[in-house]
């Protein structure tokens, strides 16, 4: 028994090596921004995630929040003091660390064992921003915004005055879907989760969500949103924040049953990682840090997933989900950054 189990760790770690992994939501820049006295490289022991446990972790790519609501009230100042610093990092760390605008460059960082950086804003746009801010946004590489908790583009999860996205949350998604970015549900709430299901032409993501039936936080997806986003080839991240993995025990295990449970709705097509790492700071019931990482996969041997299935999960889903967003956006006429 123990033989098996050694030979399932091995088998694991390797594939984990040489896999595409990639984490959906990590607020590490957040916190780097709010203290720029902290590093990112190598390593800052008061955070989960910094460069050599990222790659300690086997991790090739990680959307960084640079954006939350009106970021205190500093509004697109403060973003582009946290884009500034992402630009710093990867200047000063380029043989480790390097942003991510496209597909092709996420495959060429993978080949060249460099970690990279897929900017992404959580809870809409920066205070006050139009159309022209998000196509700022897109120039200085920002490639998906999570849509909720905000007045101004949808209502989030834990609002109760109802109502979907405003007309401007409408404006954003279809000017998204022209630019070629990822359209991302997580914090919104139902009504905004079922207009976007409406008005996205291309396949949007839940970046960190778990399942409701198994832990109902209003922050998780209902089965119903799991088959609907996976009718729309979308993508779920499961996300390591122990309040949506279990009200009682949390755990690595507990985590992996949110996967098993999306897959035996839907397969393993529609299912990512989202840690939200160093947004969760001090709670290490799932992972004490990214370092830990590998023992995701080394779960995912035991529970019986495929080499293949296993590949999806870990990065092959969401490579096809941005396949298909930046196909569209190329084929329109005006699409992408050829349009403006
Ligand atoms: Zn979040």
């Amino acid at each position: 028994m123990n033989k098996l189990k050694e030979i399932d760790e091995e088998r694991a770690l390797e594939l984990h090596r040489d896999l595409l992994v990639v984490d959906m939501h990590s607020d590490t820049f957040m916190l780097l921004t709010r203290h720029p006295e902290r590093k990112f490289a190598p390593s800052e022991p008061r955070h989960q995630m910094d460069l050599s446990r990222l790659m300690a972790g086997g991790v090739d790519l990680v959307f960084f929040t640079v954006s939350n609501r009106d970021n205190n009230g500093a509004g697109l100042a403060w973003t582009l003091k946290a884009l500034d610093r992402v630009y710093t990092e990867s200047a000063q760390n380029a043989e480790n660390f390097t942003l991510c605008l496209d597909r092709n460059e996420i495959l060429k960082a993978k080949k060249e064992e460099k970690v990279g950086a897929f900017l992404i804003c959580e809870n809409g746009l920066p205070y006050r921003a139009d159309l022209s801010t998000l196509r700022m946004l897109y120039r200085l590489g920002v490639r998906s915004v999570a849509l909720g908790e905000n007045e101004w583009t949808g209502r989030g999860c834990y609002d109760r005055s109802g109502g979907g996205l405003t007309d401007f949350g409408v404006e954003v998604v279809k000017e998204m879907n022209r630019l070629g970015m990822v359209v991302d549900v997580a914090h919104l709430n139902e009504e905004g989760f079922w207009d976007v299901l409406e008005i996205s032409r291309v396949p949007f993501i839940d970046s960190h969500a778990n399942s409701r039936a198994l832990c109902d936080h209003p922050r998780n997806l209902r089965d119903d949103q799991i088959k609907a986003l996976a009718e729309k080839r979308g993508l779920i991240g499961v996300v390591f924040h122990p309040p949506f993995v279990d009200e009682k025990e949390p755990n690595l295990s507990r985590l992996l049953d949110h996967l098993d449970h999306i897959t035996d709705l839907v397969g393993p097509e529609y299912v990512g990682i989202g840690s939200d790492f160093d947004g969760i700071s001090g709670r290490d019931e799932i992972m004490k840090d990214v370092s830990e990482m590998p023992g995701f996969t080394v779960e995912l041997i035991r529970r019986g997933y495929s080499e293949d299935d296993i590949e999806k999960i870990l990065g092959g889903n969401f490579l096809r989900v941005l396949g298909e967003v930046e196909s569209f956006a190329t084929s329109l006429p005006g699409g992408g950054l050829a349009g403006h």
